[in-house]
């Protein structure tokens, strides 16, 4: 494939923005080679500016549930549009969209729309911590809540793609308050909590790892924590940011049959446009202002063209009774698909996967944690990705992700996806 013109186009960013990206791991600075400077998308494919077509498992990084360009989303955001775009008052839509998040997802009373995951993820560990009277807060090597100060502890996604888990910038201050455990272990989380005795406000973690690739619970893992925060007064946060809206219509709280006392959503509930939002129980939302002393604030929080664009989202996804069956067939179909590939060219790998998120681990160990992730071969993925890129297929641009089904594949799609990795490891 040729990337003239996305060369170019990389070369010009350079020199205006920092690395000539507005998010690290576009960059794709843990493969090698040049960004794809995209021209426009429409339902399973990407077209970039040098007229290649591109088969997308990134999506978004996982707001495309149903495909790029879904109608119903962008004629509502087009509607929506020719009305004003930006009031900083109060619009009905914002209720529609709230009332139906919350007919939707297990055990939430009220949310509150923000703009991004990490203002999502902020504001809801502000709020426990508001709400509890306590400072500490536990998070998981590997897991991303967004790139606020407290969470740049080990981090996953983008963090750990750079090698800096941990940033510079975040104070000695703020980083003593974040304490941190391995996934998939609670031993780990109950020697935690015993040797810091009514210090910990919350513990957030993603309720199935998507930063670290695609990390399910271990049996027990969530009820677990569950039990312990019962126990010691700390609040569960689930970061849904990537699950909400995607393994369920209530996401992994629904299809795994463990409440949080928090809930933190982004990508999928704004239907590719920049939302966030998080939500509780009654008696925990109305600690936030206005009502209770814990301030949060957006200008163009709950802004009509994000609203209109997650209502039509919702909606299409509320509707169809058949669509989380649909997306983990599909995923399924996928696995299969790669592991026999990969098998018959004796490439050791691991692959996980929960209903519509998979990823692919060249490792010789199951991949539980990040640990484990870690010791996955970057330079076969590297292989990996080029192959599959020169074959067509666009994976995420780094070991670290995980790549999202969409609607809009078709087992065609699929098919040649399979027989890309095939011919990448002949
Ligand atoms: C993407 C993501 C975030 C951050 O969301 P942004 O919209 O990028 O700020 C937080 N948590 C999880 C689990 C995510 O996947």
């Amino acid at each position: 494939m040729i990337y003239k013109r996305s060369s170019t186009l990389f070369a010009n960013a350079e020199k205006v923005i920092p690395g000539g990206v507005n998010s690290p791991v576009r960059a794709f600075k843990a493969v090698g080679g040049t960004p794809i400077f995209v021209k426009e998308a429409k339902g399973a494919y990407l077209y970039d500016e040098d007229g290649n077509v591109l088969i997308d498992y990134i999506n978004s990084w996982g707001p495309m549930i149903l495909g790029h360009a879904y109608a119903p989303v962008v004629n509502a955001v087009v509607e929506k549009a020719k009305k004003g775009t930006s009031f900083g008052m109060p619009t009905e839509i914002e209720t529609e969209i709230a009332e139906l998040a919350v007919s939707m997802v297990p055990n939430i009373d009220k949310i509150r729309f923000v703009n991004s995951g990490t203002e999502a993820c902020m504001s809801a560990v502000r709020l426990a911590r508001g709400y509890t009277g306590k400072d500490k807060i536990i998070k998981f090597a590997g897991c991303y809540h967004g790139h606020s100060d407290s969470f740049l502890i080990q981090a996953g996604s983008g963090a750990v793609t750079f090698g800096s888990p941990n940033s510079p910038g975040v104070t000695e201050g703020t980083a003593k308050d974040t304490l941190l455990a391995n996934y998939n272990d609670l031993k780990n989380v109950e020697a935690l909590i015993q040797a810091n005795k009514n210090e910990i406000a919350c513990i957030i973690l993603e309720p199935v790892a998507g930063n670290m690739g695609c990390i399910p619970p271990v049996a027990g893992f969530l009820e677990g924590l569950r039990s312990l925060c019962d126990a010691n007064d700390i609040l569960l946060i689930f970061d849904e940011v990537m699950t909400g809206f995607r393994l369920a219509k209530g996401g992994a709280q629904q299809l795994l049959n463990v409440n949080a006392d928090i809930v933190c959503f982004g990508k999928v509930i704004g239907g590719g446009l920049p939302v966030g939002a998080f939500a509780a129980r009654n008696e925990i939302m109305n600690y936030l202002a206005p009502l209770g002393p814990v301030y949060q604030a957006g200008t163009l929080s709950g802004n009509p063209l994000a609203m209109a664009a997650g209502l039509a989202m919702l909606k299409a996804l509320n509707e169809d009774s058949e669509i989380f069956n649909r997306l983990a067939e599909k995923t399924e179909y996928l696995h299969k698909g790669l592991a026999k590939v990969l098998e018959k060219n004796n490439i050791t790998h691991t692959i996980n996967r929960m209903g519509s998120m998979i990823s692919v681990h060249f490792n010789e160990e199951k991949v539980i944690d990040f640990k484990t992730a870690a010791k996955g071969n970057n330079e076969r993925f590297k292989t990996f990705f080029h192959g599959m890129l020169n074959n067509g297929i666009y994976i995420a641009p780094s070991a670290f992700e995980t790549w999202f089904i969409t609607d809009a594949l078709t087992y065609e799609d699929l098919d040649k996806t399979i027989a890309a990795c095939d011919a990448v490891f002949k």
